[in-house]
């Protein structure tokens, strides 16, 4: 198998699965219970926080350890505007979020809140100037991802954090594409809140964080017990959170070198294809990505259809379509960038990570001329030149 969908999900650093294993089997303790062997749960847990807002640039009380990176945004925008001291109802996103920040801002709207998508440019970027005209004196939120999951594209978040601190507006961003693949403390980004997730890093599923800027005042979403400095309920993942510090450990240390790695093994891939297909486009390639990700169109033929043609031929790799109902829909955020529906749909993406190796493209490029030729040939559309590369 060749696996190259990692911004859907990663392996499991085996350092980290190495420090949790203690607490599965051994000190499987309520970190909440007074005496010693819960005390040592609750050990493992603060010292997973303290690590975690090393890595973050922050002080261990601003990480919030929750459930998944859907749960951290939704933690953030529900968060916001259910606080007590919210002044208003309004709140700023981009129309190219993943779908656990834009189906929450839908919920949102049912409960009154007003919501403005703004548009992104053909590179997928953000309209700067439609952000700043947008804030109004009732804007309690922008919520602004950091990197995009389908294209890789990397937003600028440090001048959105700078805009947001001078109207006084709360700024949520989700680094959970960018976070351990881009080596920036996540904290420096300057946003007050920042979702990200253990399974995208080399770390386990079931783990994710927010960072909470001190100051920044948020609702919980899950009620219970006072977990979490009282943001979120509930008995401690504390295998999950002591593997997500390591793994988050370990992938923000290797970040630089192995996106060096990432970024040549990228442009390999979409060298190889350029020359090698006809009517292929890289989306959004001209502004800046995550090295790890190419999400690539080829005219005339069904993404979908090429990710069959590639795992027939041992190789994992995904479109940007939601195909949550058996009825692949074109990707919101290629259409948001003009593509057309088409276009869109012909779109598929690859996520490079820590298995991939040169070898690894050179396959998975003679695979996909072939896959393309065969269902250009099925559809008739024009041909690629043919030849390998
Ligand atoms: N945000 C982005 C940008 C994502 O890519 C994902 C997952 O693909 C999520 C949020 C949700 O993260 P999780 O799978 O941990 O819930």
């Amino acid at each position: 198998m060749i696996y190259l969908d990692h911004n859907a999900t990663t392996s499991l650093d085996p350092r980290a699965f190495e420090a949790m294993v203690p607490y599965l089997c051994e000190r499987w303790g309520n970190p909440s219970s007074p005496y010693r062997f819960g005390n040592e749960a609750r050990a493992a847990v603060e010292r997973a926080r303290e690590r975690v807002a090393e890595v973050v640039g922050c002080k261990p009380a601003e990480i919030v350890f929750c459930s998944s990176g859907t749960e951290s945004d939704n933690l953030a925008l529900r968060g916001v505007a259910h606080a007590p001291r919210s002044r208003g109802n309004h709140i700023v996103t981009t129309a190219i979020e993943h779908h656990a920040v834009l189906n929450t801002c839908k919920a949102l709207e049912k409960q009154g809140c007003r919501v403005t998508y703004l548009p992104v440019d053909r590179d997928g970027v953000v309209d700067m100037v439609a952000l700043a005209s947008s804030l109004a004196a009732d804007t309690i939120l922008i919520t602004v991802m950091h990197a995009n999951n389908e294209t890789g594209g990397v937003q600028p978040v440090e001048e959105i954090a700078a805009i947001a601190r001078t109207r006084g507006i709360p700024f949520h961003t989700d680094a959970v594409q960018s976070a351990g693949k881009l080596p920036q403390q996540l904290a420096g980004l300057g946003a007050d809140l920042v979702s990200f997730s253990g399974h995208k890093l080399y770390g386990p599923k079931g783990s994710a964080a927010l960072y909470v800027r001190h100051g920044t005042v948020i609702a919980p979403v899950i009620t219970g017990g006072g977990h979490e400095h009282g943001l979120r309920a509930g008995t401690e993942n504390v295998a999950g959170i002591v593997g997500f510090a390591e793994a988050t450990a370990l992938a923000f240390e290797g970040a630089e070198a192995e996106g060096r790695r990432l970024q040549a093994l990228r442009d390999r891939l979409e060298g190889q294809v350029r020359s090698a297909i006809r009517k292929v486009k890289v989306n959004g390639a001209r502004a800046p990505r995550v090295p790890n990700t190419s999400n690539l169109s080829f005219e005339g033929v069904d993404g979908e259809s090429i990710v069959l043609g590639l795992d027939v031929r041992g190789i994992c790799a995904s479109t940007g379509s939601a195909c949550a109902t058996g009825d692949p829909e074109p990707s919101h955020v290629l259409l948001a960038m003009g593509l057309p529906a088409r276009e869109a749909q012909g779109s598929i993406r690859f996520s490079l990570g820590r298995e991939t190796r040169e070898e690894d493209i050179d396959v998975t490029v003679r695979a996909l001329v072939d896959t393309v030729a065969q269902l250009r040939r099925i559809s008739s559309a024009p041909d690629e030149p043919g030849g390998h590369p």
